[in-house]
């Protein structure tokens, strides 16, 4: 992909545990192919998340849960070759002058109607949607200035499938753009229709990377199954496992 020539180094910002692999793993195993130093910064522990039936014996929002799902978000960055993580609020993703690390929570999220999320009625006071972008922003500027990436990846302004944690990720995460001047590009769900100019979207197929997906999504066993070539989430919702990658340049 053009978007991706001559980069060393990307900063790749998701909302939850999971998302690395359902939004970007393909695209995260051409970058690790490609020799790219890839980073992930996840901004919640997917706190507010389901269980799939007999997986964990573990209580879905319980401390055993929050830390079952950071061992299977490890397992699937493993799989997928990415050797950099931080969560959101804990050094080195937290800004200097801060007096210890913050927490951002999961949100939470209901369906308003099939393939639209919205926020949850109960989301909280430490949510990542109840703290400002410019807080949020602090946090993965430290990140940003540690490690020093060329490129940002997050979501479309539609967080995908308007998760309100993932549209306030790429708010977040433009921000950061916008202020230290690294360009940013939005992952563009396949099979949305997006605002914008769809011919400044490139899109590649990368099913080569199909068996990295999947057993990085194998990780992700709390979350979801794998049933041939689709995925099926703790909800019921099944989707096709994405390979085929839409990235738009979105700053500067
Ligand atoms: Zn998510």
């Amino acid at each position: 992909m053009r978007l991706l020539d001559g980069v060393r180094r990307v900063l790749l910002v998701h909302a939850h545990p999971d998302d690395e692999t359902l939004a970007t793993g393909a695209l995260i195993a051409e970058l690790v192919d490609r020799g790219v130093e890839v980073h992930v910064v996840t901004a919640t522990r997917g706190e507010r998340g389901e269980l799939m039936p007999g997986v964990a014996a573990v209580e879905p929002g319980s401390p055993a849960y929050v830390a079952h799902r950071e061992r299977e978000l490890s397992a699937a960055l493993t799989a997928l070759g990415v050797a950099h993580h931080a969560t959101l609020g804990m050094p080195p993703a937290r800004h200097r002058a801060a007096a210890g690390p913050r927490r951002y929570r999961d949100s939470g999220m209901q369906w308003i109607r099939p393939g639209l999320a919205g926020p949850a009625d109960d989301s909280g006071p430490e949510s990542l949607t109840a703290a400002t972008v410019h807080d949020a922003a602090a946090d993965l500027a430290a990140y940003v200035k540690a490690t020093a990436p060329e490129l940002l990846i997050s979501y479309d302004a539609g967080g995908g499938y308007g998760h309100p944690d993932h549209v306030r990720t790429h708010e977040v995460t433009t921000e950061v753009s916008r202020t230290h001047g690294i360009p940013m590009l939005e992952v563009i769900p396949p099979d949305r229709s997006v605002d914008g100019d769809p011919t400044a979207i490139e899109w590649a197929e990368m099913s080569r990377h199909l068996a990295r997906v999947q057993q990085a999504l194998r990780a992700h066993a709390s979350q979801v199954l794998l049933d041939g070539p689709d995925v099926v989430h703790v909800g019921g919702q099944r989707e096709p496992i994405v390979t085929r990658v839409g990235l738009r340049r979105v700053t500067p």
